[in-house]
């Protein structure tokens, strides 16, 4: 009889996930990593893989660095946990303060759990509890956008409106009623009427933001939600100018709130430290969520950044917001966040996202853009997408062909000429198949390392 050993994926009790179970009919085994160093991954089959997706778009340093390692253990050493309802540690509040003061004074505050998601259930929160301490309890909606992603939770997925991933909870989704309702994305590439300006898509777009406070009651909305640059529904899709500012105005004008998502684009990712500091956004959110690269990927941590307007007006009042999640303000992720989040800044990494970002894009241009195949190739910073459509056309190909997962199998197996040429057996990427309206588009995706070299980008 053949025993599997211990180290086969075959045998592994951890539950398949989606791009697993998606692979697994093309491939036996799930490839293992034993090693992660630098950007690249060591297989248990002897194989080396490029990671040019940081992970999850999470590790912004590359894997293995022993400065965050010293950071973790130092700190375990020293305050392990503290409940943060009780006490507070040196670590929470030289986070916060950092986090705050890259936000030019539009934040005031920052909480610290465990994930993206919890990162936007706890925003969803604190906007009702604002409202009713500002004596407004009837706000109580969302407005998010189409294709959109917020999180795996149900109301983060209600929150969101990720086809693929919300397809098989829909009976779970039953705040998806009067609570939290959506708008069009942006997204000129597919959006922009013939002979329309981007001037007037945006003008178009808020106006049907405009419309929906109107449909919903002005005064029962408490926020408008959306990730300046769109992640994992759209692969990078970019707001046109002055889109964020639009928003903003009629957010402002029914006495909502605008919420940013930064939990991919934001901390550097797109080339700026916080997403809406590019000039295309131009304006700050009044509440923001950060995730993924605030500890680069070595433990779990997002953060809710709460603005002047909201803080102020809770503190006046002293009114507290109370998550109540048992390791919010965990010392030990927060030291790990605050050591790669000086190492992102004393080494210039986002100045180098700026550089590496223009010139991947650039190549993928030069190489991918004249492809009958490549509808679309678009982001900002590190954060790029390649649409893949039928040839000459923007159509998609049938979701049932899951284009994008075989191209990133592909990627994961270069021929052996490549491979010797790069000095590495594949890369790691990222798919987004969308769904079969093509309307969340299939884009092959690309989140590297922050501190990537030209010669690596190049390759
Ligand atoms: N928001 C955005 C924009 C995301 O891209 C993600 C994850 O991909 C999330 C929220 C959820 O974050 P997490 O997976 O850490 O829960």
């Amino acid at each position: 009889m053949q025993t599997d050993t211990l180290a086969s994926p075959d045998v592994c009790s951890a539950v398949p996930s989606p791009y697993r179970t998606a692979t697994s009919a093309l491939q036996a085994k799930v490839p293992e990593i034993f090693r992660a160093k630098g950007n690249y991954f060591h297989l248990t089959n002897g194989r080396t893989i490029f990671d040019a997706v940081g992970g999850a778009a999470v590790n912004n340093l590359g894997h293995g660095d022993e400065r965050i390692a010293d950071a973790i253990c130092e700190q375990i050493a020293t305050v392990d946990y503290c409940r943060s309802t009780l006490f507070t540690s040196k670590t929470t509040c030289d986070i916060a303060d950092f986090l705050v003061k890259t936000t030019e004074g539009a934040m005031k505050r920052a909480l610290f759990v465990s994930s993206g998601t919890e990162a936007n259930e706890a925003m969803m929160k604190l906007c009702t509890l604002y409202f009713r301490s500002i004596g407004q309890p009837q706000r109580v909606r969302f407005i998010a956008r189409k294709n959109s992603y917020h999180g795996s939770s149900v109301s983060t997925l209600t929150l969101g409106f990720h086809m693929r991933r919300r397809e098989l909870f829909q009976g779970l989704l039953s705040l998806d009623g009067p609570n939290i309702s959506h708008v069009s994305r942006a997204h000129a590439y597919r959006d922009l009427m013939p002979n329309e300006s981007e001037h007037e898509y945006v003008a178009r777009l808020a106006e049907e933001l405009d419309n929906e406070f109107q449909r919903l009651g002005p005064d029962s909305v408490c926020a408008f939600v959306a990730e300046p640059i769109v992640g994992a529904g759209l692969g990078g899709a970019v707001a046109p100018k002055g889109y964020f500012e639009a928003m903003k105005q009629v957010c402002h004008k029914y006495g909502a709130l605008l919420v940013m998502d930064e939990v991919m684009c934001g901390l550097g990712r797109t080339g700026t430290y916080h997403a809406w500091q590019h000039p295309d956004v131009g304006t700050a959110p009044d509440l923001q969520t950060v995730g993924k690269t605030l500890a680069g990927g070595y433990v779990p941590v997002a953060s809710l950044l709460v603005g002047q307007t909201v803080a102020r007006a809770m503190e006046e009042r002293r009114e507290f917001f109370i998550h109540g999640s048992t390791y919010e303000d965990h010392p030990v992720v927060e030291a790990a966040a605050l050591r790669v989040q000086q190492i992102v800044r004393d080494e210039g990494l986002v100045e180098n996202v700026q550089r590496q970002g223009a010139m991947l894009r650039e190549l993928l241009q030069q190489r991918l853009g004249s492809h009958p195949c490549v509808g679309h190739i678009r982001g900002r910073g590190l954060m790029c997408g390649v649409e893949i459509t039928q040839p000459w056309s923007k159509v998609p190909y049938c979701s049932d062909l899951r284009v994008t997962y075989r191209i990133c199998e592909a990627g994961m197996d270069l021929p052996r000429d490549v491979a010797e040429t790069l000095g590495f057996d594949g890369i790691s990427m990222t798919p987004n198949q969308g769904c079969s309206d093509g309307l969340e588009g299939d884009v092959v995706v690309l989140t590297p390392a922050f501190n990537i070299s030209t010669a690596d980008v190049a390759a």
